[in-house]
């Protein structure tokens, strides 16, 4: 320990420096953090503002499953007014044996429904080459949490001209998710929605443990919007609308959530995708939770 405090360096070193090497190292990241903005940051994407009053909400499947499912699910939204619609074209799988999406003809099939419906399209990119598709295709780039630490592709994705819904990893702490928008925002590009699903905890009853704390404490260190994604974070969908208002209420930007037109035949993620029922009811119930905080659905 003696070593560590070497006199002759001190004495190099004034308040002034010091002071902020403190800082720095408190904070890593720079452009992502409240000091280099103060105001909350709005992302503005065609006629939605994340970021502003009204709290975002985007829903569909969780995997592109085929057209009838996806223009259902499209005329869905549009009616009950959900302004964006999700849907993976490319799915990271645990498994090799999961299905794995219909990748490209997946992506024009969501842009076929942004057309006829007038939903804008959050979809995933796993890779270099389906990050090239995405951001040709979709209006948000959602990075998953699997991918949150793929320093590689973030660079690119901090060139790719879309926005980007960055989902925190489920075993990253916040300073680590921040350096993760850190990088997307070195590389050129500040529009990132930052959106927490749930982390890896000891429970095992949840999926992944919602980290509600994540949103006031992220909204104080960075001026980037947060969204809650209630359905990754419980796994079962009669926890989702509960967790959706308590997001809400914790001053979330933003919902995403997994809805299916029949859950029960899901490719993927069905136990935890709501049916329409349930998803118009949670419209509702959150709209009231909304209200109730100062802000609009
Ligand atoms: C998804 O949105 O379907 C998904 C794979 O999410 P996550 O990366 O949060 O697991
Ligand atoms: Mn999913």
């Amino acid at each position: 320990m003696r070593d560590a405090v070497k006199p002759g360096r001190v004495s190099q070193v004034g308040a002034t420096e010091t002071a902020e090497a403190v800082v720095s190292a408190r904070k890593p990241y720079k452009l992502v953090s409240r000091d280099f903005h103060p105001d909350d940051s709005v992302i503005q994407v065609g006629p939605v503002a994340f970021g502003g009053d009204k709290v975002i909400v985007m829903s569909g499947p969780c995997a592109v499953e085929s057209r009838e499912q996806l223009m259902m699910t499209a005329e869905f939204m549009q009616r009950v007014g959900v302004p964006v619609m999700r849907g993976g074209a490319y799915k990271p799988r645990t498994s090799p044996y999961s299905f794995q999406g219909m990748r490209l003809d997946g992506l024009k099939m969501l842009a076929e429904a942004r057309e006829r419906y007038g939903v804008l399209i959050v979809t995933e990119a796993v890779d270099h080459e389906s990050l090239a598709n995405v951001a040709e295709w979709a209006d948000i780039v959602q990075i998953g949490a699997r991918n949150m630490q793929n320093f590689e592709l973030l660079k690119a994705v901090g060139q790719c001209g879309r926005p980007v819904l960055l989902k925190r990893g489920m075993a990253a702490t916040i300073d680590e998710w921040l350096l993760a928008a850190e990088y997307i925002a070195a590389h050129g590009n500040l529009n990132i929605i930052l959106c927490e699903r749930g982390i890896r905890t000891y429970e095992t009853k949840t999926r992944n443990t919602l980290d509600i704390s994540a949103v006031p404490v992220v909204k104080q260190l960075s001026h980037l919007p947060v969204v809650i994604d209630p359905s990754h974070a419980a796994g079962q969908w009669q926890w989702v609308l509960p967790l959706a208002r308590a997001g809400v209420a914790a001053g979330a930007d933003g919902l995403i959530i997994e809805t299916h037109p029949n859950p029960a035949e899901a490719l993927s993620d069905g136990p935890q995708s709501l049916n329409f029922r349930h998803m118009e009811e949670l419209m509702e119930e959150v709209g009231r939770v909304a209200r109730a905080v100062g802000r609009t659905l």
